[in-house]
């Protein structure tokens, strides 16, 4: 039962309401940071599908991540009772993923395509240089993935790709080789996800013109982020008689390095003949001093649209501000707070650690890991990115798919079974001459020995999957064949480390239920998509109570009743290699922009004087993102000249001390003053100066040729000369 239409938009603003029930075609909606864009627009389909606008399936939505898509689903079930599977909403890649394995035959892919991820695209890379016999000095194998996605990003094929100087000569070639090995084999890259898509409307317009006819109303979130093929997809998609609703927020463009363009707003207006840019100016999200705080920062940027943002809400609490020492005392400040709070009664869940990069996340982790307080990371090691679970699903491919030579060689030697090197590579041989896949070649090949048992074993057990799955087994108990058929579930009970592995194996099986009670179909090949394009944004057990941690640019359209933001250094936040360009400092800006505009009501904001990062000691100055907020919209936690108040009894609770064993030279302590030492990446250095004591202990370094470097002994593997 559909919510009654007036209750729909009861709550809404004048300007909400008159968004939410447009009637004057295409709409382009620019507003702030949590003035309800996605509501208008989640509140916008249900609007249609009760006024009878549009029956469901006759709407399209798209939006940046697969949590944002999943809330947008989640808001829409709130408001009524429709058949959610008829409704299209997803990521852009999720989207085209659907539309290809539809018309993969149309689309010029074999029906049993595989999605492979970054990792699995840097592999196939190699693969391709290796059979070209390019060496990784001649061609990097990122710059070459950096070459081909950059490429696909901006719909160029490696036949037209323009290469502008004869370096770039082994790039091309490299990228049509790769083309070719992706066809054969069966896979298909997140790059290629969209061009393909674009490319089947491109060349089969009766197809083109179905879509264009059944989707009437096509709404996108985060309109600001979209790259220029995304724009070409949408505008391929959209029919004579359908229109387009978008909603952005040009402060929140953060995907700039990735080819997104914010140009995109301002063709949109051409493009659709929008007259007049709705704006949304309330915002319900944040309290007053968030909001000023955010406010006055983006206002450093220039050449905004320009809006102003108001809350009727409560003025709130100051913004607090943390000075730590070193990493481990921010860490520790913010774990306590956290139980500080949870004892307040806020729910961990309602509180998010956000931080620039990836790699800062380990001393927070720690922190909470020891003062026993659960946490998520979304986006570091996911769930399917784990080793073991992409060895079972690599054995899953192979059995859906004997073509797929990534998968192939991923497993055929996992566990060992006594394929050396050498054997692969009479295999490659084999199956170049024999042009089929190497799974095909090692049917006929005579492998001798142990070898050959093994490679017996290993065909048989493919063969045997492959039977249960054409016999439509439930997909759980196919995962548990899996399991026991690869040998992995034995391997991993040899190794005294394994007990971790083998209980996120037992976790697959758990996923697969899910996966089909959820898709209401235990289809293998949407598992296997549903796998790699989701890589585990959900990472422990979903539901559970647990503190979120995630990097700024994962938490785009989320809100949180508390935020940390930590690391808020000159040279971390912002980003180091943005502080040259006044372009990358503006993207800085607005990154920062998002990431204090996702509070509701607490917001930390906190950086340490020195840390630790990729084992190399850093000494911080405070970011300038800070001096840019007002200093009387903040309380300060430590004035600055005064020793953080360490109340939290931090030497007892010293995060490095668990996670790291003391190299021999801590305990020795033998690094003198005028020691010659040798560095495994900064090669020769005498020690200038030495602080700190056991594993906080510290040198100065003076590298002969990377000149001085503060390093932490309790990392950086230094060896006295
Ligand atoms: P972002 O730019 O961060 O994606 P947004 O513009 O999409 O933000 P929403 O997430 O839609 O903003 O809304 C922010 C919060 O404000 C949500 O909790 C939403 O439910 C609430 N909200 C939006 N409009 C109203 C309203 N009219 N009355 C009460 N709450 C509202
Ligand atoms: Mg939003």
């Amino acid at each position: 039962m559909a919510i009654p239409m007036e209750n729909l938009l009861e709550g809404l603003n004048p300007q909400q309401r008159e968004a939410v029930t447009w009637d004057q075609g295409s709409a382009l909606i620019l507003a702030g940071a949590g003035s309800g864009k996605t509501r208008v627009l989640t509140t916008r389909m249900a609007w249609l599908m009760t006024t009878g606008k549009n029956r469901p399936e006759e709407l399209l939505a798209v939006t940046f991540t697969n949590k944002a898509a999943r809330e947008m689903m989640t808001r829409i079930s709130s408001m009524g009772n429709w058949p959610l599977r008829s409704l299209w909403v997803g990521t852009f890649h999720g989207l085209c993923h659907r539309f290809l394995r539809l018309h993969a035959l149309d689309a010029g892919l074999t029906p049993q395509f595989q999605i492979i991820d970054g990792q699995e695209q840097l592999a196939a890379l190699k693969r391709v240089m290796k059979a070209l016999n390019f060496d990784e000095e001649r061609v990097n194998p990122r710059q070459l993935q950096h070459f081909v996605n950059g490429h696909k990003e901006q719909g160029i094929r490696a036949e037209n790709a323009v290469v502008s100087h004869s370096a770039q000569r082994p790039l091309q070639e490299a990228y049509l080789a790769y083309e070719a090995q992706c066809q054969r084999e069966g896979t298909v890259d997140f790059a290629e996800l969209l061009l393909r898509c674009v490319e089947l409307w491109q060349h089969h317009p009766v197809l083109r013109e179905h879509y264009q006819a059944r989707f009437k109303t096509l709404l996108v979130d985060e309109f600001q982020d979209t790259n220029p093929l995304q724009y070409r997809w949408l505008r391929l998609l959209c029919g004579p008689a359908s229109t387009v609703f978008a909603v952005g927020d040009d402060d929140q463009s953060i995907y700039s390095f990735r080819g997104a363009e914010i140009e995109n707003m301002r063709h949109f207006e051409r493009d659709y003949g929008v007259t007049r840019v709705l704006r949304l100016e309330q915002n319900y999200r944040s309290q007053g001093t968030i909001l000023e705080a955010a406010n006055a920062l983006i206002q450093n940027n220039a050449g905004r649209f320009g809006k102003t943002l108001w809350t009727e809400g409560a003025q709130g609490e100051p913004i607090r501000v943390y000075e730590g020492e070193t990493d481990g005392d921010e860490a520790r400040f913010i774990a306590h707070t956290v139980i500080q709070l949870r004892d307040q009664g806020i729910r961990l869940s309602d509180m998010v650690l956000l931080y620039r990069s990836n790699a800062q996340s380990r001393a927070l982790e720690q922190a909470l890991f020891s003062l026993n307080l659960p946490y998520r990371v979304h986006g570091g090691l996911r769930f399917f990115e784990r080793q073991e679970i992409r060895h079972a699903l690599a054995y899953l491919r192979l059995a859906v798919s004997t073509e797929d030579d990534a998968a192939f060689l991923r497993v055929v030697n996992f566990p060992p079974r006594g394929i050396g090197a050498r054997s692969l590579e009479n295999l490659q041989v084999e199956a170049q001459t024999l042009r089929s896949s190497l799974f095909q070649a090692t049917r006929v090949s005579s492998l001798a020995g142990k070898a050959g048992q093994g490679v017996q074993r290993f065909l048989q057990g493919i063969d045997q999957l492959a039977e249960r799955i054409h016999q439509g087994q439930d997909l759980p108990r196919v995962i548990e064949a899996v399991l026991e058929v690869s040998g992995l579930l034995e391997h991993y009970r040899q190794d005294k480390e394994g007990a971790d592995r083998i209980a996120n194996l037992e976790e697959l099986v758990a996923a697969a239920m899910a996966f089909t009670r959820e898709e209401g179909s235990g289809d293998v090949l949407s598992f296997l998509a549903h796998a790699t394009l989701e890589a585990g944004e959900h990472e422990a057990a979903p539901g559970s109570e647990a503190i979120q941690m995630m990097t700024v640019h994962g938490a785009k359209g989320l809100e949180f009743e508390v935020v940390f933001v930590a690391g808020l250094e000159d040279g971390l936040f912002p980003h180091e290699n943005a502080l040259q360009e006044t372009r990358g400092l503006e993207e800085e800006r607005r990154l920062a922009y998002v990431a204090l505009t996702r509070a509701r009501s607490q917001l930390y904001l906190t950086h340490a004087q020195s840390r630790v990062l990729h084992g190399q000691m850093r000494y911080g100055v405070r970011s300038r993102f800070l001096e840019e907020i007002p200093e009387s919209l903040c309380h300060i936690l430590n004035p600055r000249g005064k020793r953080p108040e360490l109340s939290f009894g931090s030497r007892a609770l010293n995060p490095m001390r668990s996670s790291v064993t003391p190299t021999e030279s801590v305990k020795t302590g033998k690094f003198h003053i005028g020691q010659r030492v040798r560095h495994d990446k900064f090669g020769e250095g005498v020690v200038l100066a030495r602080e700190g004591q056991g594993n906080e202990g510290r040198v100065q370094v003076n590298f002969r040729d990377v000149g001085m470097k503060w390093l932490a002994l309790a990392f950086a593997r230094l060896t006295s000369l």
